[in-house]
């Protein structure tokens, strides 16, 4: 019959709440969010939203009569402000004091601002929550002109979105390639010149000084070597920073997100974290890391509402992420940590290919383009720590379900 407060209610937090009800909780639950909505997805804001091809209602991960029904209450709008871990309460921005047996937080991560100057132009935009994905949806269009500053998932799909909406984009990527941080070589080859064929811009090595405005709306890029990159508006994504303030002033231990263990929970054992904000662990690899996907979210959501409802531990989940660009669907599972070799299966001039990164015999990761098959099996080969036979593997006659048998 205890009393869970959960701050932050996005895929995390709005998902923990309806595992609580699923594994048997009937105490209170208190959902606070400080955005005025009901937590929603936020892949489709870069890629179906964008595009005019998803409404509201389909983006909430409940319909609104599901909070009444399952009785969680909730505080949209409602900004957590200090968290008292010895009396166990969370004051909110209003002043609303409220009591917790468990706690959870939730609170992501945010974008990150390019503090430049410019930056506070009308049209330079980031893209993180529904009302972002708004501003930016008003401002793409036949013969508008993105400039996207970041070649990260996010950016690549905004920047295939304005295509499809007739418009121009051009990516300004810090570093020699797109992708660089979150996928390999063969990957980021791809998906540039996937993304070139349709028209998109790309310029690499980019510096960027800062944003030109008239009137006080942004009319370009501009680039330390002083050339200047002319767009009707500019996306920054340039990656996401944890909301560990909280957590942070609460005495809770943060390294790039929030201390967690296999169960998602703290150090103090009534506060539980869980999602983007998390630092947590990865068995699989023996380290710790924060993740960003909507799969993550899920699994620490599943982990906290099993400990705190008394159920058994769900099994551990190997990482995993999609990305969709055009017609591509790119799926990955894993983290390439410590691979030492890398195979390509399949076929990359026909779009259709997956990567796999390999530490020794064993699959650490897997990157698959149009390629489920690849992406299943190469899942079940990471979370099964066998020796994977290479010469197999990469013949394309052999069936992934028989590689990995
Ligand atoms: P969030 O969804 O960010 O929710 C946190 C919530 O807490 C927010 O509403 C925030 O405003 C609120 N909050 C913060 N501080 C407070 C406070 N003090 N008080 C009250 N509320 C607070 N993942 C994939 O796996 N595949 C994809 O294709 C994909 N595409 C994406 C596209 C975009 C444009 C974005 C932005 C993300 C995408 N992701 C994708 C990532 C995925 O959406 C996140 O991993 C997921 O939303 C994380 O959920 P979360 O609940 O941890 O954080």
């Amino acid at each position: 019959n205890s009393r869970v407060v959960i701050v932050g209610a996005g895929h995390a937090g709005g998902s923990a709440a309806a595992f609580l009800r699923q594994y048997g909780h009937v105490g209170p639950i208190v959902l606070i969010g400080d955005e005025p909505l009901l937590p929603y997805q936020r892949p489709p804001l870069s890629k179906a939203w964008l595009k005019g091809e998803a409404d509201a209602d389909s983006l909430q991960l409940k319909p609104s009569a599901w909070y009444e029904e399952a009785g969680v209450s909730l505080r949209l709008g409602g900004v957590a402000v200090s968290i008292n871990r010895g009396a166990k309460t969370v004051t909110l921005a209003s002043g609303e004091v409220i009591a917790y047996d468990y706690l959870i937080l939730a609170t992501g991560a945010r974008a990150r601002a390019l503090p430049l100057p410019g930056a506070d132009l009308a049209g330079v935009l980031a893209l993180r929550t529904a009302a972002d994905a708004e501003a930016l949806k008003g401002a793409l269009g036949p013969g508008k002109r993105l400039a996207v500053v970041g070649g990260g998932y996010v950016g690549l799909e905004a920047a295939a979105s304005a295509m499809a909406l007739g418009g121009h984009a051009t990516i300004l990527e810090r570093e020699p390639r797109v992708l660089a941080r979150v996928a390999c070589e063969t990957l980021s080859t791809f998906f540039q010149d996937y993304h070139g064929a349709r028209g998109v811009t790309f310029v690499l090595d980019a510096k960027v000084a800062g944003f030109d405005g008239q009137d006080g709306h942004v009319t370009g890029v501009r680039l330390t070597d002083g050339s200047v990159i002319a767009c009707d508006v500019a996306l920054v994504g340039v990656g996401a920073i944890p909301n560990e303030e909280l957590a942070r002033d609460a005495g809770l231990d943060c390294t790039n997100g929030v201390v967690v263990d296999l169960e998602a929970r703290t150090a103090d054992p009534f506060v539980f974290a869980i999602g983007d904000l998390t630092h947590r662990p990865l068995p699989t690899y023996e380290r710790q890391f924060r993740l960003e996907s909507v799969p993550n979210a899920l699994e620490q959501a599943k982990q906290a509402a099993a400990a705190i409802a008394g159920r058994p531990m769900p099994p551990h989940e190997i990482p995993w992420f999609w990305s969709d660009q055009y017609d591509l669907k790119l799926q990955i599972a894993g983290l390439p940590f410590d691979a030492d070799r890398q195979v390509v299966r399949g076929d990359v001039a026909a779009a259709r290919f997956a990567v796999f990164h390999l530490k020794g015999d064993l699959v650490q990761a897997v990157e698959a383009v149009n390629a489920p098959p690849e992406f299943m099996a190469g899942k079940q080969l990471i979370a099964r720590r066998t020796p994977v036979d290479i010469a197999r593997l990469m013949d394309p006659a052999i069936s992934m379900k028989d590689v990995a048998a």
